[in-house]
């Protein structure tokens, strides 16, 4: 059965990217029946932010992403936290040194400059500590046993160091970018276990993965160059023959297509670049979130759904049940995905219309009410049944109520001009005296009729007056339902508002 994770570091807020690779986790999870599991890989002490965990929970509850196991949910392969881990990772690092596919190393900062340096003048290829340089280092490869163990014993800070190869070809077949091949000379001797007994990346995640029973990992492109590293980790450790599956998703670029999305960019063209906003416990600063900005959560993840990924088909709305059946990892581009802002807006206006009058209303009630007007609930439904067609944002709506709220104080001049004729003249006055002896209810439909009758009485053609009649009532030629509009306005209030047009 498939088992994916997402196992982001809770260094900060969750990264929209971050969202996009849990979100990638998901569907592919769900289409094939199997398990989405959250692990928090927190080894890296100096990094850690509080409150990142909490915040990254709350991100994927707000999207629906659901975690099946780890974090939060609880599973049998507990705890999920890797800080919680330790002693199953300084085993392993432990065994590896037992078989000699690791060391300790005891080189200080000091040392590994000066070691930098000397590569650095000899213009020496990228791998720094490696089968040729860790001969000139102070590690248990060139050390006497007596030594190490007398130097372990008073205490003196180590770090177990894989022992990569000299010649070995290492592959992958990434069923995003097809088949990778390195060769183990351009992999260092990387760091499994810190001086203070964590883990680092590397190791923690090849562990715990093969523990979980992972059988795809699917990342952020940026680890791609690792990959190589961890093949090798599954080799060393004798697990290759359970390997998970890679696929390594394309990277989320700036609006303009040039280069990797970043903070800046955020800061920059103002929009938000984090699915909650978040507050950087250190600086107090605030950091916009998605949701904050009035996204909606189904807007949001079909906007990244199609972020490196589409079905090749004209579809573009996709609810979550439609993107489980429609995803497929083969399908995920290469090349990366330029973030464009403006389409998360269109797919948040798409959604905004979906969503039930009443859900709305109360922020159209809010904004009117801390504008000093009275709004009842109905009245908002109604402004929001009127208007949800035409915003991006519910936020929206409100500002462009302006005419349900405000008579005309000036008329459109150019639609004046046009249309405000002597036959428009007679139409307002035509209705406008129908409505003082009108006694039905006052909604849509038999506003329509009233207004058509009295057209008819009045010997005038409905349509060229029309917008003389819109005019009128919100001093501009053109806008939403005009026969709506009246109804939310009210009687009395639009009988005014004709009045003051004819005077
Ligand atoms: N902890 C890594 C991150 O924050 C996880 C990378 C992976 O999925 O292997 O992105």
């Amino acid at each position: 059965p498939v088992r994916v994770r997402f196992a982001p570091s809770p260094t900060g807020p969750l990264h929209i990217g971050g969202v996009r690779t849990a979100l990638y986790n998901y569907l592919f999870a769900r289409k094939m029946g199997g398990k989405m599991l959250l692990r928090i890989e927190d080894t890296d002490q100096n990094r850690f932010v509080p409150g990142a965990e909490e915040y990254i929970l709350d991100a994927l509850h707000w999207v629906g992403i659901e975690i099946d196991e780890g974090q939060g949910v609880g599973g049998p392969h507990a705890p999920y936290r890797q800080s919680e881990r330790r002693e199953i990772y300084q085993k392993e690092a432990q065994r590896l040194v037992d078989e000699g596919k690791a060391y300790y190393a005891f080189d200080t900062a000091e040392e590994l400059d000066a070691m930098r340096k000397r590569l650095e003048e000899a213009n020496a290829p990228a791998a720094q500590y490696n089968a040729i340089t860790r001969m000139q280092m102070r590690n248990s490869l060139t050390m006497n046993p007596d030594e190490v163990k007398s130097r372990m014993d008073s205490g003196e800070p180590y770090v177990i160091r894989l022992k990569t190869p000299r010649k070995e070809e290492v592959r992958l077949n990434d069923l995003i970018r097809g088949w990778v091949n390195v060769h183990s000379s351009a992999i260092d001797d990387k760091v499994l276990l810190k001086s203070d007994g964590l883990p680092t990346y590397h190791l923690a995640n090849i562990v715990d993965d093969h523990l979980m029973g992972i059988t795809h990992v699917i990342r952020g492109e940026e680890w791609l160059p690792s990959a190589p590293l961890h093949v090798l980790l599954y080799r060393y450790l004798g697990w290759e023959d359970t390997m998970p599956q890679f696929a390594h998703l394309p990277l989320l670029l700036k609006p303009e297509g040039n280069g990797k999305l970043s903070k800046r960019d955020a800061d920059l063209g103002g929009f938000p670049i984090f699915p909650l906003q978040w507050t950087d416990p250190v600086t107090g600063q605030v950091a916009r979130g998605f949701r904050e900005d009035g996204y909606l959560p189904e807007a949001t993840v079909n906007f990244l759904a199609l972020l490196g990924w589409n079905p090749g088909t004209e579809q573009e709305l996709f609810t979550m049940d439609e993107l489980v059946a429609t995803f497929d990892i083969a399908q995920v581009h290469k090349a990366g995905a330029r973030f464009d802002i403006q389409k998360a807006q269109w797919f948040n206006h798409q959604y905004i219309r979906l969503r039930p009058d009443a859900e709305l209303a109360p922020t159209v009630q809010q904004q009117a009410e801390a504008a000093g007007f009275t709004c009842p609930i109905d009245k908002a439904e109604k402004i929001v049944a009127l208007l949800k067609g035409r915003v991006n944002f519910a936020r929206e709506i409100f500002d462009e109520a302006g005419t349900i709220f405000h008579a005309p104080a000036t008329y459109d001049e150019a639609v004046m001009a046009a249309k405000w004729n002597d036959d428009a003249v007679r139409a307002v006055t035509a209705f406008h005296d129908a409505l003082q002896g009108y006694e039905g209810e006052f909604v849509a439909d038999s506003i329509k009729h009233a207004l058509s009758d009295a057209m008819q009485q009045a010997g005038i053609k409905q349509g060229k007056i029309m917008q003389a009649m819109r005019l009128a009532l919100t001093g501009s030629g053109a806008g939403p339902d005009l026969m709506l509009t009246m109804e939310i306005i009210g009687k009395a209030e639009t009988i005014q508002r004709l009045e003051t047009a004819l005077a």
